[in-house]
């Protein structure tokens, strides 16, 4: 199956006088006829449901489905982006270790890796994209687990060099996890540049229609966890009847070990209708992306061309720094587009409030245009030197193109660079 296709049947087929649609299944729990059949599913819990902390036949449709469209083996939704990005660390890291990441990343990312891993004892070592390929080796250390990146930078709009941050984590002997949220499997699948490890908030356009916050990990099932540096998954679990996960599982170890372990402690697993409606939105997630796209290159082209914009991000235009590596990983650079207005703070603020049919919201990638102001909003954690490494400006305003009439969209951000005009 195609993309498309998949977005329509992966996951859930219905058989001889079932619903046509997913059915929402909502039950914490699960009937069996003896205690015997409960207890082989605690010594293995893959042989069946037993409590909707571990697994709801709604959700696992969708999670089903999102392992297609990556081309994983598997995958796990988390009723956060944040959660899918906490546990797919944990599940290869504990206190003493380090991971390393390129700091042009989400700023919820940054404040987890920057103070709570620090608190949990997991420091980030953060490596600049640029560094040479000699540079990022230096930073690693004995401890070091894995090598973090996002495909499409939000919101500084930077492509990451997926193959060449994989061959190096590999060399390393560490995996490397990617996030793909702006870009989703529409319009780039990580796994087929190297990448180990997806993980996704599909609150953003896998949702599509801003109604549930959501996230998932998915495994590509091809890194090897018997290397020696991950204990967790190649020796027993004490916690878990002194189970080898590499053994029993062997290329479904780490996404099984993130469910066993990981789930059954922290317990962020989502509801079922959350993944109804994320199944809705992922329905239609093709059409949308491309028209995103179309409309985004729009934006963007017209923001290059206007007087009073001094930088526009968007690796879809050919004289964006990012361009060839566009070129090389996605089909399309989504709807998001970030650019520096002139006048700074001031002016960003007098344009955000001149805009009447984009909102101004903390969200993005959602169906209606929307705005932003990173620097005073998402960012707003982040030291000055913080904002510098995550290519963030005082003036830089973020811009989610939605699927309003391209004409409409336009309108409207000329009447409010007319209205900073006037002023600055
Ligand atoms: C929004 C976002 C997250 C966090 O996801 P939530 O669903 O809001 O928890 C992580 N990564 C990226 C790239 C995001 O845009």
């Amino acid at each position: 199956m195609r993309d498309e296709t998949k977005c329509l049947h992966a996951g859930y087929t219905p058989k001889n006088g079932e619903p046509r649609v997913l059915p929402i299944v909502q039950s914490t729990t699960y009937v069996y006829d003896s205690a015997a059949e409960v207890a082989a599913i605690f010594d293995d819990p893959t042989k069946g449901l037993c409590y909707s902390r571990f697994g709801n036949p709604t959700v696992m449709a969708v999670e089903e489905k999102i392992a297609a469209l990556e081309g994983g083996v598997g995958a796990m939704c988390t009723t956060s982006g944040q959660a899918a990005t906490l546990l797919s660390i944990l599940n290869i890291c504990e206190a003493g270790d380090s991971i390393i990441s390129v700091p042009q990343i989400y700023g919820g990312t940054i404040n987890l890796f920057s103070f709570t891993l620090k608190k949990l004892g997991i420091e980030c070592i953060y490596v600049d994209a640029a560094s040479s390929d000699e540079e990022i080796k230096a930073a690693f250390k004995p401890n070091t687990k894995l090598v973090f990146g996002e495909t499409l930078a939000n919101p500084a709009l930077v492509v990451f060099d997926i193959e060449r941050f994989a061959n190096i984590a590999h060399e390393m002997n560490v995996p490397l996890i990617v996030d793909n949220t702006f870009a989703t499997p529409i319009l780039c699948k990580p796994f087929e540049f190297g990448a180990d490890i997806v993980v996704h908030s599909t609150s953003k356009y896998m949702d599509g229609h801003a109604v549930q916050i959501g996230g998932v990990i998915v495994d590509s099932g091809k890194f090897d966890w018997t290397n020696g540096k991950f204990p967790g998954l190649t020796e027993p679990d004490e916690s878990y009847h002194g189970i080898s996960y590499t053994e029993s599982y062997g290329n479904m170890a780490y996404i099984i070990k993130a469910r066993m372990q990981l789930m059954r402690d922290f317990g962020v697993y989502p509801a079922a209708h959350s993944a109804f409606l994320l199944n809705m939105g992922l329905e239609t997630l093709p059409v949308r992306m491309k028209q995103y796209c179309e409309n985004a290159m729009t934006v963007a082209k017209y923001l290059e061309a206007s007087p009073a914009v001094e930088k526009v991000n968007y690796p879809g235009l050919e004289s964006d720094v990012c361009h060839a590596l566009a070129e090389k990983y996605l089909k399309g650079c989504s709807g998001v587009i970030s650019f520096i207005i002139k006048g700074g703070r001031p002016a960003a603020a007098k344009f955000m409030d001149s805009l009447h049919l984009a909102s101004n919201e903390v969200h993005v990638a959602d169906i209606r245009t929307c705005v932003l102001h990173p620097a005073s909003e998402t960012h707003r954690q982040l030291t000055d030197e913080q904002l510098v490494a995550a290519g963030i400006d005082g003036g830089m305003i973020r811009i989610s193109v939605g699927l309003e009439n391209i004409d409409d969209i336009i309108e409207d951000l000329e009447a409010a660079f007319a209205a900073v005009m006037k002023e600055f």
